[in-house]
């Protein structure tokens, strides 16, 4: 491997056919395989050894114990015997726990010509001690350290990259495991791992894996190297962001040296040691962070003044970061589109929410002179917006639903009621569409909300959420970038609601 990362593809069938067949339908997109013999079923592991022969790739021996995550429950001796069965079948790698101490069978790998990964596994958290416990994990030089650990929080995150900086320039493979840790999987080559574990299958065999065709084409993991600029999303949730697609096809497009990626922030607090220690450019934010961001950012524009709210920030240099609004924009375009151009001056409307996005939304209607009515489940966050905007407000109950009638023009769903994982939820279960609102949605995944399907059914005109998203990413682009977003999108804009 040279300089770039490779893609090890983690095989964990319970018959060795199975796994041929993965190595098979993705040869051509992997650099090396790992063999988990303790996934194979009891009379499949004494035929582990033709796995060499036929993958076509260097491949990785592991037989995992239980207690570091793997399925192998037998005695150590029988684990220790059946490593040894193995030893000579050809496999480039044995990978070892940090804890084993046999040097019967360490020289018998280094007699094969087989190298040694030394691993260490915590699946629940980031060990206080992993500092020290990396510094002594290869016992020489041919060894090749590897820590998969699960952070917890951002500020756990912090502490794996600062890791990888203090073992730079060394061969090693890190990974934080779990949706916190994904971006070491993928900035693999960025951060100086020799390669990124990845699975053929949604059921992945560590918490964050991910196939090699995402790898490759939604993340453009080839192309990464020590120094690609990074940016991304922050928000929680944030895996069934739709972003990364949008602003990396952007990148490949434009030929830029950058990766955007998905950030889960539970604690926002902890996320700016990331940002620095990943360099991070620039982000777009997202639910729940759009206003807590700006105790971050004192640099805003008059957009963000103006709502209070800010979906992108940029670095400008080390712990400055400009703020700014795209929502506004990317809300009003497809709205002007709805209307051929001009969006009528007695437009009277109703937005169900008051959060980070609803503020843009109140903003934006109410500069085009809209009459807008905001109702929220929590009365003191619509009455907030409302003082702010000098709009109307109520709770978003029988009462509120009610007033919603003279203002039905248009509906706005803000919520995150009906988001993916939750897709079944209905902000307002109790609103009779008439078939004459415009409804605009803000949720894109799932393309079409319980709400929207409603809606679709009494007959509205509806506006997706993906038209904003992708409106205001556009704009993203341009400040990440200084460029226009080049592509065509008319793949991503498919009308096929699910
Ligand atoms: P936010 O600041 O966290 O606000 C969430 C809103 O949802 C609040 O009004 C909250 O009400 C309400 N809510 C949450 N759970 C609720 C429940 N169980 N019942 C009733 N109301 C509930 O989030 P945000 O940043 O405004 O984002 C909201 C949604 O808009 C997200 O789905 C986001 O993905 C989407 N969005 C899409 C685009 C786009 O480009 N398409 C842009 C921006 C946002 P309370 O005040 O009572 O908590």
């Amino acid at each position: 491997m040279t300089g770039r990362a490779g893609i090890c593809l983690c095989l964990a069938e319970e018959t060795l056919e199975a796994d041929l067949r993965h190595v098979t339908a993705l040869r051509k997109r992997i650099d090396l395989v790992e063999l988990r013999v303790d996934h194979l079923k009891a009379q499949e592991r004494a035929s582990a050894g033709r796995l060499p022969r036929l993958a076509g790739v260097p491949a990785i021996l592991t037989v995992r114990r239980t207690r570091d995550g793997g399925l192998f429950n037998g005695d150590e001796r029988e684990r220790l015997a059946l490593l040894d069965r193995l030893v000579d079948a050809g496999f480039a790698y044995v990978d070892i726990e940090e804890d084993l101490q046999a040097p019967g069978l360490e020289a018998r790998i280094a007699g094969a010509g087989a190298r040694i990964i030394r691993s260490l596994h915590d699946f629940s958290g980031v060990p206080h001690d992993l500092s020290s416990r990396l510094a002594g994990l290869a016992r020489n030089r041919n060894e090749i350290p590897k820590a998969a650990v699960m952070p917890n929080t951002c500020a756990e995150l912090a502490r794996i990259l600062h890791l990888f900086k203090a073992h730079q320039g060394k061969e090693k493979v890190f990974l934080g495991m779990g949706d916190i840790g994904f971006p070491t999987r993928v900035l693999a080559a960025r951060l100086g791992s020799a390669w990124c574990y990845s699975s053929p299958t949604a059921e992945c065999i560590a918490p964050g894996q991910i196939d090699p065709i995402a790898l490759e084409e939604e993340y453009r993991y080839r192309s990464i190297g020590p120094d690609t600029g990074i940016y991304g999303v922050i928000g929680n949730p944030i895996m069934h962001s739709r972003s990364p697609g949008i602003h990396n096809r952007g990148f490949a497009a434009l030929g830029r040296d950058a990766v955007y990626l998905p950030f889960l922030v539970p604690d926002l607090e902890g996320f700016w040691a990331v940002a620095d220690a990943l360099e991070i450019k620039g982000l777009s934010v997202t639910v729940p962070h759009k206003q807590a961001v700006l105790a971050g950012v004192r640099d805003r524009d008059a957009l963000v003044e103006a709502t209070g709210a800010c979906n992108t920030i940029t670095r400008k240099r080390v712990g400055a970061w400009q703020g700014t609004n795209t929502d506004i924009q990317g809300f009003l375009i497809p709205l002007r589109a709805a209307y051929t151009g001009s969006i009528p001056s007695s437009l009277a409307a109703t937005v169900i929410g008051a959060g980070g996005a609803a503020r843009s939304i109140v903003y934006a209607l109410a500069s085009i002179g809209a009459q807008v009515l905001v109702l929220n489940r929590t009365l003191e966050h619509a009455r907030a917006i409302a003082a702010d905007f000098r709009v109307e407000y109520a709770g978003l109950d029988a009462a509120g639903l009610q007033r919603a009638r003279r203002h039905a023009d248009l509906i706005v769903q803000t919520t995150s009621v009906g988001m993916a994982p939750n897709t079944s939820a209905d902000p307002a279960p109790e609103l009779r569409f008439s078939g004459r609102e415009i409804v605009y949605e803000l949720i894109y995944a799932p393309q079409a909300t319980v709400f929207v399907k409603r809606a679709l059914q009494a007959g509205c005109r509806v506006i997706y959420g993906r038209h904003m998203l992708l409106e205001q990413a556009k704009r993203q682009f341009f400040l990440f970038t200084g460029a226009e977003y080049p592509s065509d999108l008319s793949e991503f804009l498919a009308d096929d609601p699910d």
